[in-house]
């Protein structure tokens, strides 16, 4: 980027041109704006916006529901990271579950899942795969590991996704997309050239106080040419072709399929389950799930805030009934959640 001898900070604060809404499509990008204090850069006219890349918050109320019924209709062990146990269900968490005799156990990885498992062959297993294509290797290797284990007590309950549908149902939604760095640095930038192409703008960036200024100052200097832009922040890790040994793993062990994202509904293909190689380690398949379809708290406006479309101070319970002690929506458990984002550093930074 060119822009004479001007810093990122000061080309981003310095920004005059017209109102511009910039969506960040990951939920850690919402965070570290925040903790970095970025917003304070940021001209009037430049509004940020929460997207839909926390995991955790897009995965809709009817999985808890599934979780929930794994562990107390079944008796399944479930292997979780810690940010699923309070997201509420339709009548009960996972936290509810386990006090209700249900048993969840806190897990840092996949692998530590198989592990355990491993180490309770007594008992039936189940990880709560959620996450979008940088998280997605991670579980198609522990279902390797069971099989090369020779584990039969081992399985995953899936709601894994993927962003290209995703940005094509977000569309219209924001000026320039943010994109998440960790998410291309598995699929390559291809995706993004092609939605330039499509006419839409983004930036991808990485974490850093400097990559994400430097990402915002790229969004309003190529803003102001008019024309769809897409430009690599985080060339570092994010390449053109992206991780291909991931990616052939994930088409090896999964399928895409229909997936339900909390606000923004059922995306067609936007999801990824075990294929038919594999369906010995899908949790539904094996423990004959019913459907279970879930009812979100209809005080919650997470679906509204993971498109962009309000913001959590909007919400009329955000720090009132619902905080990050009694959380009424996904959005403010998740550690990547906006709802907590804005609570622990300012709702008045909006
Ligand atoms: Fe949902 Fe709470 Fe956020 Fe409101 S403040 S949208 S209830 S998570």
């Amino acid at each position: 980027m060119s822009a004479g001898s001007k810093t990122p900070a000061e080309l981003l604060s310095g920004y005059d041109g017209p109102p511009l809404r910039i969506m960040e499509v990951c939920g850690t990008h919402t965070h570290e704006i925040f903790r970095l204090g970025i917003r304070r850069l940021l001209p009037p006219q430049v509004e940020l916006i929460s997207g839909p890349g926390c995991p955790v918050c897009v995965t809709p109320v009817g999985f808890i529901d599934e979780a929930v019924w794994l562990a107390l209709e079944q008796g399944v062990t479930i292997a979780t990271f810690g940010d699923l146990v309070r997201v509420p269900g339709t009548e009960l968490s996972l936290a509810g579950a386990r006090a209700q005799g249900g048993k969840v156990q806190v897990v840092y990885s996949p692998l530590d899942a198989v592990d355990y498992a491993r180490q309770h062959r007594e008992t039936q297993v189940s990880f709560l795969s959620v996450g979008f294509e940088t998280t997605t290797p991670a579980s198609c290797l522990a279902v390797e590991q069971a099989q090369r284990l020779g584990l039969g007590n081992f399985s995953l309950l899936t709601a894994n996704k993927t962003m290209p549908n995703a940005y094509q149902a977000l569309k219209g939604s924001a000026d320039v997309f943010l994109y998440p760095g960790h998410v291309h640095a598995i699929t390559g930038t291809g995706l993004c050239e092609d939605l330039a192409g499509q006419g839409v703008s983004g930036v991808v960036t990485g974490f850093t106080a400097g990559e994400l200024v430097s990402a915002l100052a790229v969004a309003v200097t190529k803003s102001r040419e008019g024309r769809p832009f897409f430009y690599n922040a985080y060339p570092r890790v994010v390449t053109r072709a992206g991780n291909p040994a991931a990616v052939k793993l994930m088409d090896r062990l999964m399928e895409p399929c229909d997936s339900e994202w909390r606000g923004l509904g059922t995306i067609p293909g936007s999801g990824l389950r075990l294929g038919p190689d594999y369906a010995a380690y899908d949790a539904r398949l094996k423990f004959h799930m019913p459907k279970i379809t879930g009812r979100a708290n209809p005080a919650c406006r997470c679906g509204e805030v993971l498109q962009g479309k309000c913001k959590p101070s909007d919400c009329p319970v955000f720090g009132k009934v619902c905080t990050p002690q009694h959380p009424v929506g996904a959005c403010m458990v998740s550690g990547e959640g906006a709802c907590s984002a804005y609570y622990q550093y300012g709702g008045d930074l909006t």
